[in-house]
């Protein structure tokens, strides 16, 4: 491991400051991703500004909607009462992921923010474009099992790993940050970027911003939810395709929708089209099928991933029917 220094603020400020002037500084919260990459040679920040003596660890009810600090743990989150009674599906997708270990180390802003999983980003003995731009992509042409099948580009087929945000794209989530210019939020959908020709850049943050919270807007989708998974091990491993479905019903018509997949793309993958699809329409089998024919439009596999466009809508149409209760 490179050495490198280490500092930690006690004040915001000192912390944006400390990013924003220091080439090749990084915040730090759990580690769970960020010590993993180091030790690798993947990442080799100069200077770690750890963040935990900041007051982002909240979870709380706001006018309409439910804030959660950037510092709550993912086992926080998944057990706090007000996230269970307001937006279950985050819970699920919390739950869902990594250990109970890790979720009791890993942080929400961290979870956003960590790296994909891609085999290749991880080993720097091969080319990978996003740990080192212009070096070429070791996945277009090599197994690429676990890779995108919507939004890629010809530099990165990379998919991001994280299922809370999912969830909190399914949820139209917004994202609470602060910067060397300010504070400003940026819609969940927005966070997270697809590759184009700077896969290097994983989300829409700015120089030295601060993750400080995320917001859920209240809505009804408190009953008729689910997350499903599909993963090669029942826990420790990402998804290959991951659903965020919530329904909200009223005498089996489904009055409005959301959903979202995970595995699928360079960021959690909102499925609009398919949402205004199922409005209106009865909850059942036959309906979920055809929204999710909707929702696979413009798909493309690679030489190894081809099992996604088939499990892609299979899994739809099961977190559809458990949300509606007829699984
Ligand atoms: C074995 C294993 C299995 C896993 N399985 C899953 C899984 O199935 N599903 C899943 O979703 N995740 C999984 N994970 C990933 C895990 O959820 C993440 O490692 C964790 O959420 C990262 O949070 P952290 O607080 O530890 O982040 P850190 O490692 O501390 O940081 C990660 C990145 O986020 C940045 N960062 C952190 N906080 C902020 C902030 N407030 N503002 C701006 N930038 C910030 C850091 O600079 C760093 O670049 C797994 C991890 C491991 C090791
Ligand atoms: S898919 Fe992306 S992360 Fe994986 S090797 Fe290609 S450029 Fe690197």
């Amino acid at each position: 491991m490179n050495q490198f220094q280490y500092v930690r603020p006690t004040k915001q400020k000192a912390a944006i400051e400390a990013v924003t002037k220091d080439q090749n500084t990084l915040f730090i919260a759990g580690g769970t991703n960020l010590i993993d990459l180091m030790k690798r040679g993947v990442m080799n920040p100069e200077k770690l500004v750890d963040i935990n003596k900041l007051p982002l660890k909240k979870i709380e009810k706001e006018n309409n909607s439910l804030r959660i600090g950037a510092l709550a743990l993912n086992s926080q989150v998944a057990e706090d009462k007000l996230v269970l009674e307001k937006q279950p599906l985050l819970a699920q997708a919390l739950n869902a992921g990594a250990s109970a270990q890790l979720r009791n180390m890993a942080t929400v802003g961290g979870n956003m923010m960590q790296r994909t999983r891609c085999y290749y980003f991880y080993d720097t003995a091969l080319p990978c474009n996003k740990r080192e731009p212009g070096s070429g992509c070791g996945a277009l042409e090599g197994f690429n099992r676990m890779h995108a099948i919507f939004g890629f580009s010809d530099k990165c087929i990379a998919v991001h790993p994280s299922d809370m945000s999912v969830a909190l794209t399914a949820l139209d989530a917004t994202v609470l940050v602060s910067g060397p210019k300010g504070e400003r939020r940026i819609p969940f959908t927005e966070f997270h970027r697809l590759p184009g020709d700077r896969p290097e850049i994983d989300t829409n943050l700015e120089r030295g911003e601060l993750i400080l919270a995320v917001d859920i807007p209240d809505g009804p989708f408190t009953k008729n939810v689910h997350y499903l998974k599909v993963r090669e091990r029942a826990s420790y491993a990402f998804a290959l395709v991951s659903v965020a479905a919530a329904l909200s019903l009223e005498n089996n018509t489904i009055k409005d929708a959301r959903l979202a997949m995970g595995g699928v793309a360079h960021k959690p993958w909102r499925l609009t089209e398919a949402e205004k699809a199922l409005v209106g329409k009865p909850a059942t089998e036959a309906t979920f099928k055809q929204v999710a024919e909707i929702a696979m439009r413009g798909a493309k596999a690679f030489e190894h991933n081809a099992y996604k466009l088939k499990l892609g809508p299979n899994s739809i149409v099961q977190a559809l029917k458990t949300a509606a209760g007829i699984a």
